[in-house]
C-alpha cells in the first residue's frame, strides 16, 4: 500500500535529505510562514514549539509532492514518522490554505477508502523568469510543474532591466484567477542569499538588489534570485526524470561557470561564488581578458571555440570537411575538450561527483554535440581505478530548464520543499518569442 509515484526509499530520502538541509536557504522573507529559516530548523529538533510546527509542515509537504496523487494521511504519517493526528491537523490547514487537496478514494481489500492528496495545483502558481540573451523570458507555473502560461520580452543590454522583467511579470499575473505567490529569477552573476546581484559583468552590476528592487516594482511578490547555472543544476535534481541528487552543470556561454548541487542542497560556497571556474589556470598562453594568462575561457567559452568560424564553415565541418578551416576548428574542439575534461576530473575527484550536464547559451550551438562528444572521449580514457566514468550531457529539460530551476527556487524558498514537476515537461507549452501564449 505504499505510494506509488515514486518508490518509497527515494520519498523517504528525499525528506531525511530535507530534515538535514543546510543553510543556503534561510533569512528569505516567506509569504507562507512554512519555513523561516532553515538554519532555525535545525535546532527546531529541540527547539520551541512553533519552529518544531514549521519543521513538521515542511516534512508533510514533501511528502504530499513527492507522493504525487498516491499518497494518504496514513502515508504521510508513516514515512514521517510524525503521529496520526498531527498529521491529519497539518493537513486540514494546508487543505485551507490550498496547498494540498483531496484527490479522491481508494478502494481497499479491507476497510473503508483511503482518501488520497495532492498538491493543490490551482490556487499558489509561481513565476519562473530567465535573463537570456536579447530577450527575458518568464512562465507562470503551477505547485506541480505545469506550465499555465508564458511570454518573452525583448530585451537588449542598456535597456532597463528591472522594469522589463516586472512588464514581463505583470502579464502574467493579468490573466488567470490563481494567484502568484512568488517569483524565481534566473540571473547571471555572483547572487548573495538576499537576492543581490554581487557581480554581473556583462550586465555591468554591482551590489545590485534585484530581488528587493523586482518585489518592490511587482507590488511586493516576494522574488527570489538564483544564479543560471545554479537554477539549471536545480531544475535537473527537482525536475529531470532522471533521478540524481548530485549534478554539476558546466555553464559554456560567453564566459564559463558552474552550477553545482550536492546532496540536493544548491552548493554556493562561503561568498556564493561556487561555480567560478572560467579563470581557472588550464595551463595555456593566451591571455584572459581578466588579465591572467591560461584562464579557462581563453580556451573553452563558445567566442574562442567558434573563433571566426562562419554557419557554413560550421556545417563543413560537422558535415565531415577537411579543409584549413575545419581543422583549425577541429583543433579548437580538441583543446577545448581537453580543458573541460581535466576539469570535470578534477572535479569528479574531489566531489564524488560522476554526473556533469552542459549547459549554457552554448548548450543549444550546432558545435555543441562534437564538443560533448570530444569532452567524453578524453574522460572515457581516464578512468580511474575504482571510480565510476564520468559523462557528460545534455540537460533533459532543455530550453526549460533555466524557467522551472528558477521557479524550483522560489517554491524552495517559499514553501520550503523541493517539489518534482515531471508533469510539466510533458505538458508545459515553453516560451514562444515576442507574445503571451497560453496553454494546458
Ligand atoms: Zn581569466
Amino acid at each position: 500500500m505504499g505510494m506509488t509515484g515514486r518508490p518509497t526509499h527515494t520519498l523517504a530520502a528525499a525528506v531525511a535529505r530535507y530534515i538535514d538541509c543546510g543553510s543556503h536557504y534561510n533569512g528569505q522573507r516567506s509569504n507562507f510562514g512554512v519555513v523561516a529559516s532553515v538554519t532555525q530548523l535545525r535546532f527546531a529538533q529541540k527547539g520551541t514549539k512553533g519552529l518544531l510546527r514549521a519543521r513538521n509542515d515542511v516534512l508533510v509537504l514533501q511528502c504530499v509532492a513527492a507522493g504525487g496523487d498516491r499518497c494518504s494521511r496514513t502515508d504521510v504519517a508513516r514515512e514521517t514518522g510524525l503521529p496520526q493526528a498531527t498529521v491529519s491537523e497539518i493537513v486540514a490547514e494546508m487543505i485551507e490554505r490550498r496547498l494540498v487537496r483531496e484527490a479522491g478514494r481508494e478502494a481497499q481489500r479491507i476497510g473503508k477508502p483511503r482518501v488520497l492528496l495532492e498538491l493543490d495545483s490551482d490556487h499558489h502558481h509561481f513565476v519562473g523568469v530567465h535573463l537570456g540573451r536579447g530577450r527575458i523570458r518568464a512562465s507562470r507555473l503551477t505547485l506541480t510543474g505545469h506550465i499555465v502560461e508564458s511570454t518573452t520580452v525583448p530585451h537588449m543590454l542598456g535597456d532597463d532591466t528591472l522594469a522589463t522583467i516586472a512588464t514581463a511579470v505583470g502579464r502574467l499575473a493579468k490573466s488567470g484567477d490563481a494567484e502568484i505567490s512568488g517569483v524565481g529569477v534566473a540571473a547571471p552573476g555572483i547572487i548573495g542569499d538576499d537576492g543581490t546581484i554581487r557581480e554581473a559583468v556583462n550586465y555591468g552590476w554591482r551590489m545590485m538588489p534585484l530581488g528587493q528592487e523586482l518585489s518592490r516594482r511587482c507590488g511586493g511578490l516576494p522574488v527570489h534570485v538564483v544564479n543560471d547555472a545554479n537554477a539549471v543544476a536545480l531544475s535537473e535534481v527537482a525536475l529531470s526524470t532522471v533521478d540524481v541528487d548530485t549534478v554539476v552543470v558546466l555553464w559554456i556561454g560567453t564566459g564559463i561557470g558552474a552550477g553545482i548541487v550536492l546532496d540536493g542542497r544548491l552548493y554556493r560556497g562561503a561568498e556564493f561564488r561556487s561555480g567560478e571556474i572560467g579563470h581557472i589556470d588550464t595551463g595555456a598562453s593566451l591571455r584572459c581578458r581578466c588579465g591572467l594568462i591560461g584562464c579557462l575561457e581563453t580556451v573553452a567559452a563558445e567566442p574562442t571555440i567558434v573563433g571566426a568560424a562562419s554557419e557554413s564553415d560550421i556545417q563543413q565541418f560537422l558535415a565531415g570537411a577537411d579543409d584549413a578551416d575545419s581543422r583549425a576548428l577541429g583543433e579548437r574542439i580538441r583543446r577545448a575538450a581537453q580543458a573541460l575534461a581535466r576539469l570535470l576530473s578534477t572535479l569528479g575527484g574531489t566531489l564524488d561527483v560522476t554526473d556533469f550536464i552542459l549547459g549554457g547559451p552554448f548548450s543549444s550551438h550546432p558545435l555543441a554535440p562534437a564538443v560533448l562528444g570530444a569532452v567524453n572521449d578524453v574522460l572515457a580514457v581516464r578512468v580511474m581505478s575504482g571510480f565510476s566514468p564520468l559523462k557528460v550531457r545534455f540537460t533533459t529539460l532543455g530550453a526549460h530548464s533555466l524557467i522551472f530551476g528558477a521557479a524550483a527556487h522560489a517554491i524552495r524558498q517559499e514553501l520550503g520543499v523541493m517539489i518534482a514537476m515531471p508533469a510539466g515537461l510533458a505538458e508545459g507549452v515553453p516560451p514562444e518569442e515576442g507574445s503571451v501564449d497560453s496553454g494546458g
